[in-house]
């Protein structure tokens, strides 16, 4: 092995001195790393999304002081944000999921990684550093991209879904399961995911969970399925199908289902109902460009994580071939990020320390906001959100949170960057609507809104709420609902 290694770095290094390129990205080829000398925010390598394989790449990346950069996402640390207890990480006994990926994010940072809250809309790779357009508006150059961008929820489609997204509809039973003490709830699903679910609401005290599989056996690992058969209050519905959602015009009473052997279709009753059906990959962004199965997995070449597009890995959830499991994500990352390193910067595009240098005018710098304090202010009392809010001369955004909401603390850098866009043109506080009570009262009274659900977002201008909307919002979103009102 150490022979062929020599072998070729021989080959490599005589390629050089004797003027011939061995490598792709020799003098005027589109590979040519001089191409780069022109572009302005280059990175070496660009992550999109900031899971456990996104961060693991990030680690490897900028460890190896390659200038790397990692865009967050819409869902900053990915799906394990939203698991309580990960068991089977090496060398940890047990651990948080937002504890793991706090921890991982912070080693990448210490090695330099950067990180913006902000998502991939387009590349554009007609030419080489890819050009990246982010859905703030920001255009990065990129020598090598790792795709790290995980996969989302999967919906039914059926009635009532949409109409009762959020109002008892939801993904997250570590979110949302606190709301749901003494109640009855119904988890859709047969996989890991919906065991967890039903073992996460049995935890925060639901009443009754009756989890409804659509066929006569479930997809779960068996030790997860024996787990199951010892909660008392779970009750497991073979081949029943999901019709449609009710409810009374504002949150969710039932769920319709049909069973599939007797025909008989009725109503479980039901205040919450958990999708645990999957999940489809985030990959859009790179359709017709790299090779994807009909369900927008991307295709890897055997045994690497190199996609069919030169210069692009893949990392994570985004690959159908592999169990999706939080050190299977780790392990893809640290793949992928060492073949961006060593197969394609180092050996494909022959990027040397001293090429570095001379980009280092054109590498990507954070910017730093004029002014940093005052954007984030926690308002507490009443009397401080009339002056804060209502007297303000500035719009102001109201986000409230709770503690335990796990996409109110990935919404944090997000409102942050978006408060430095803004700053002395918007103003920006937060308000836990967990204990706040007396603010929360006082907005249902004078502006008929219920603070039922966070991450909830308002936005006042002249004592007036001008704008309202109760989900996790990104940079551009937020953006939007403001930038009329400035
Ligand atoms: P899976 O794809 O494994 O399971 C999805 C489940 O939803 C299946 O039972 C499927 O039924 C069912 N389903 C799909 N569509 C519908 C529909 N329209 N209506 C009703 N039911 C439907 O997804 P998971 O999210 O559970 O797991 C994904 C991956 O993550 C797996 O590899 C899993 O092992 C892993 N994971 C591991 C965990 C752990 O280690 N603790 C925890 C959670 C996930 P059918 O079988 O009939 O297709």
């Amino acid at each position: 092995m150490k022979l062929v290694s020599r072998f070729f770095k021989f080959n490599f290094c005589l390629g050089i001195l004797l003027g011939i390129s061995s490598c792709i990205g020799g003098k005027g080829h589109k590979f040519d790393v001089s191409n780069a000398l022109e572009k302005e925010n280059l990175v070496d390598i660009l992550i999109a999304g900031s899971g456990p394989s996104g961060l693991t790449a990030a680690i490897h990346g900028s460890r190896s002081r390659f200038n790397t950069l990692v865009l967050e996402g819409p869902n900053p640390g990915g799906q394990l944000m939203r698991t309580t207890w990960v068991e089977n990480f090496p060398g940890v006994e047990k651990i948080k999921g937002p504890q793991l990926i706090a921890a991982m994010r912070k080693q990448a940072e210490g090695f330099g990684a950067e990180f913006i809250a902000d998502s991939v809309k387009t590349i554009d790779f007609s030419s080489w550093p890819y050009k990246v357009m982010t859905e703030n508006g920001m255009i990065v150059h990129a020598m090598s991209i790792i795709v790290a961008t995980g996969a989302s929820p999967r919906k039914l489609g059926v009635l009532g879904e949409e109409e009762y997204w959020g109002k008892g509809v939801g993904t997250c039973a570590i979110c949302d399961g606190p709301l749901y003490r003494d109640e009855e709830v119904v988890v859709v699903g047969g996989g890991d995911s919906a065991i967890e679910e039903a073992i996460q609401l049995v935890n925060f005290g639901v009443s009754k969970v009756t989890v409804l599989v659509r066929s006569n056996k479930m997809r779960a690992i068996r030790i997860m399925q024996e787990r199951i058969k010892e909660e008392e209050s779970v009750f497991i519905k073979h081949n029943t199908v999901v019709k449609e959602i009710e409810g009374d015009g504002e949150f969710v009473t039932g769920v319709r289902v049909l069973d599939k052997i007797s025909g008989e279709e009725y109503v479980i009753p039901a205040s919450g109902v958990f999708l645990a059906i999957g999940s489809e990959p985030n990959t859009w962004f790179v359709k017709n460009v790299v090779d994807m199965d009909q369900r927008g997995y991307l295709i890897l070449q055997a045994r690497t994580q190199k996609t069919s597009k030169e210069g692009v890995f893949a990392a994570g959830d985004v690959e159908a071939e592999r169990q999706h499991q939080a050190i299977i994500a780790c392990g893809t990352g640290a793949q992928a990020c060492i073949e961006a390193v060593d197969d394609w910067l180092t050996r494909e595009i022959g990027l040397s320390r001293k090429m570095m240098n001379k980009l280092r005018d054109n590498y990507y710098k954070k910017k730093v906001a004029g002014v940093t304090t005052t954007i984030l202010k926690e308002v507490k009392t009443v009397e401080v959100f009339k002056k804060e809010v209502l007297e303000s001369k500035i719009p102001v955004i109201v986000d409230f949170y709770t503690q335990s909401c796990v996409s109110c603390k990935q919404m944090v850098p997000t409102i942050k960057a978006f408060a430095e866009d803004y700053v002395n043109k918007v103003k920006v506080v937060k308000v836990d609507a967990g204990s706040a009570f007396d603010i929360t009262t006082m907005i249902k009274n004078t502006f008929k809104v219920s603070i039922m659900r966070v991450p909830y977002i308002l936005v006042f201008k002249n004592g007036q709420l001008v704008g309202k909307k109760q989900s996790s919002l990104t940079r551009k979103e937020l953006s939007d609902m403001v930038s009329k009102h400035i």
